[in-house]
């Protein structure tokens, strides 16, 4: 076994290896940027080189400097992670020829796998199942849109040195298609530096069910199960499970077979997930192999109970795997889900910021987060949104559902906006929790999940009223406590007016719906709520108590249960089956954004990338005017109406603040109204 292994690598994956490394009495060397200088993963290996500025670009990507800070501290072997050089065979090669253990698959395999129409042919060959489509090297648009056309609509374009769902672009019709491919071609080269495409046709309502596969150096090869990774978003994972529910032990086995079929194919070592489409027939389509440790492992790891960073050190370092496929057993159900800065209701677009606030769940033998970051730590534009990922598990789906549910409920960050609330009702959602997934899950359940409509945000009012009074008096409590004349009314905050009745107003903002709220106190515990929002005006009783975030509430007799987290004047209430978020509407701080206006401020902090409208053209309502880059994923602002662009506040290639005026645009003035919305 090696003494030193270097991490190339940041966050949380490079966490999570130290901590094998550690328990193994291997030492550990990070390497770190710029950005990165006080990251966790820095404090917790045991020596740590600095290899550059914080763009990747000048770090984490250049193979050359990696590799002279493993010289320079002695490592025997480098461990990947995921993304960055974890699937470059130049640099797999480069260490081999420094005789540094590259921990991962040998050199042929990533190549045969780093491109995804070359391990297609690979795999039809070796006899694996594909999905129908074009995978050629003759890359002339005419060509491509011929094939899509032949095909049939909807097509997927796909980047085939892809990776993260960048450089896809789902095509419904053919005039659709160039836009389209210009896109995909475009985020493709800025993320990989490649712009061939691929087209195949899109399958609508399929699963994706992966397989993890491992194998030694000595050709021993076995399959840890499956994961269903079908709820994503942008094509990119957002809750992965294993096993996959409902999964016929033929297929599993099948899938497994052809799984292992195909590392055979490409002499593969190391772990590996093959990645399938499963269609609702049980039929299953070989997508691509995966030649690296995926983000999604601890769900493998904890239906298993094996450590898959201790296997992959242990195959790296010579040794037989640790187990064979008729020792695995497959144990309870696991969940994961990735906890990210980005704004669900805004495109799940990347957000940046200070974590002022973060606290995760506690730790146990059901809860597992895998994280790279601390309070006080800054989500930067440089890297990937990910702040953590949280893993549950228990004996079946069911229980292990509810563990996730409870966890996301627990889980406080402060300082920036978060899947959080999202991924909660996701969880809560009664077709999840039936388990009738597929990769459309979140667009097919959109209302239920985002609870966007007035009268579902309603509900919530009350317990979100009760909350702000509970909170309110235990506040004024806290402060007559420290006062030299506790009793004085003058502390009350519970509506007590002097000669006047007990009455409160709450202009809410709840769930982006404006609702206000009269609550009269009848007694000590006791209040009266009316509600004026854009439903009809209710009255209704409710008493409770707040005890930290939990707050147990009596509405008109109905006893419910709630949590309350509050961050930056935002609170996000956890009921039994939803999220929502709410806050205390300030007097004054009201004008709503000029809805034509509101498009052209920069969504997020990123890069200019094209404006593919002249100043002074007169443009239609949803053409592209701004196209915007932000984490390597490209935004693309449309036209909120008929209209002209008068002028343009940047460039192609300048970096922009999230909020940065873009774009001085007019609207056309008779249309526009009836045209927006
Ligand atoms: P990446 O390597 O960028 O992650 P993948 O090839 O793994 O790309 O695909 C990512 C996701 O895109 C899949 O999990 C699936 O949801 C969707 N997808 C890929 N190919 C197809 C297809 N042919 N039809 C339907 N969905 C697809």
């Amino acid at each position: 076994m090696f003494d030193k292994i270097l991490i190339a690598n940041r966050g949380e994956i490079a966490c999570r290896v130290i901590r094998t490394a550690r328990k193994l009495g291997i030492r550990t060397v990070a390497v770190y940027s710029d950005a990165d200088a006080n990251a966790l993963h820095v404090s917790m290996a045991d020596e740590a080189v600095h290899i550059g500025g914080s763009p990747s670009k000048e770090s984490y990507l250049l193979a050359d400097r990696v590799l002279d800070a493993a010289k320079l501290t002695g490592a025997q072997a480098v461990h990947p992670g995921y993304g960055f050089l974890s699937e470059n065979a130049a640099f797999s090669e480069a260490c081999k020829s420094n005789d540094i253990v590259f921990i991962g698959p040998p050199v042929g395999a990533i190549e045969s796998m780093g491109s995804k129409s070359a391990a297609k042919q690979i795999m039809e060959k070796a006899g694996v199942p594909l999905v129908p489509g074009y995978h050629g090297d003759d890359q002339s648009p005419a060509i491509l849109k011929q094939h899509a056309d032949a095909m049939g609509y909807p097509v997927l374009l796909k980047a085939t040195a892809g990776g993260g769902g960048k450089g896809m672009r789902e095509v419904w019709k053919s005039e659709d298609f160039d836009e389209a491919l210009e896109a995909a071609k475009r985020e493709s080269l800025s993320s990989f530096g490649d712009d061939r495409m691929l087209v195949e046709k899109y399958l609508t309502q399929p699963r994706h069910v992966e397989i993890q596969v491992f194998c030694d150096q000595a050709g021993n090869g076995v399959y840890l199960f499956e994961r269903d990774c079908s709820v994503q978003r942008r094509h990119q994972k957002v809750i992965e499970e294993a096993p996959a529910p409902g999964m016929n032990p033929m297929v599993r086995a099948a899938m497994g077979d052809a799984a292992l079929l195909a590392a055979k194919a490409i002499n593969y070592e190391g772990a590996g997930t093959v990645e399938f489409l499963l269609d609702k027939d049980d039929t299953f389509f070989f997508m691509e192999m995966n030649t690296r440790l995926q983000v999604e492992h601890p769900v493998t790891e904890m239906i298993t109970g094996q450590d898959l960073v201790e296997w992959q050190l242990r195959v790296a370092a010579g040794q037989d795997l640790p187990l064979t496929q008729e020792q695995l057993q497959i144990n309870g159900h696991s969940f994961e889900a990735r906890i990210y800065a980005e704004d669900p209701d805004n495109d799940f677009l990347p957000v940046t910021g200070t974590l002022s606030y973060l606290q995760p769940p506690e730790e146990s033998p059901h809860v597992r987060v895998d994280t790279g970051v601390l309070q006080g730590d800054e989500v930067s534009v440089f890297y990937d949104p990910m702040i953590a990922k949280l893993i549950v598990w228990d004996e079946n789906r069911d229980r292990a559902l509810s563990r996730l549910a409870e966890a996301l409920s627990q889980y406080r960050i402060s300082g920036m906006t978060t899947n959080v609330e999202f991924l909660y009702n996701l969880a809560t959602a009664e077709p999840f929790r039936k388990a009738d997934l597929d990769t459309g899950f979140i667009e097919k359940h959109r209302e239920l999940i985002f609870h966007k409509k007035a009268e579902e945000v309603e509900r919530y009012v009350p317990l979100a009223t009760l909350y702000l009074i509970l909170k309110r008096n235990q506040d004024a409590a806290a402060l007559a406590s420290q006062s030299a004349d506790p009793h004085s009314p003058w502390h009350a905050t519970n509506g007590w007016r002097s000669g006047s009745a007990n009455v409160h107003d709450y202009p809410l903002l709840i769930n982006g719906e404006e609702v206000t709220v009269l609550a009269e106190q009848i007694d000590a515990s006791r209040f009266s709520l009316t509600t004026r929002g854009s439903a009809s005006e209710v009255s209704i009783q409710l008493s409770g108590s707040l005890n930290g975030s939990g707050l147990h509430a009596d509405i008109d007799g109905h006893r419910v249960h709630a949590s309350v987290v509050a961050h930056d004047g935002i609170y996000s209430l956890f009921t039994q089956d939803a999220a929502v978020q709410f806050s205390v509407i300030e007097p004054d701080c009201g004008d709503l954004d000029d809805e034509a206006a509101a498009g052209f401020t920069a969504p997020m902090t990123g890069t200019i990338v094209a404006l593919p409208v002249e100043a002074g053209t007169p443009v239609k309502k949803d053409q592209a005017i701004v196209i915007m880059e932000a984490m390597k994923m490209e935004h693309t602002i449309r036209a909120p109406a008929d209209g002209t662009v008068v002028e343009f506040y940047c460039q192609p290639g300048d970096l922009v603040d999230g909020g940065a005026e873009l774009v001085n645009f007019e609207a056309a003035k008779s249309e526009s109204k009836a045209d927006s919305e």
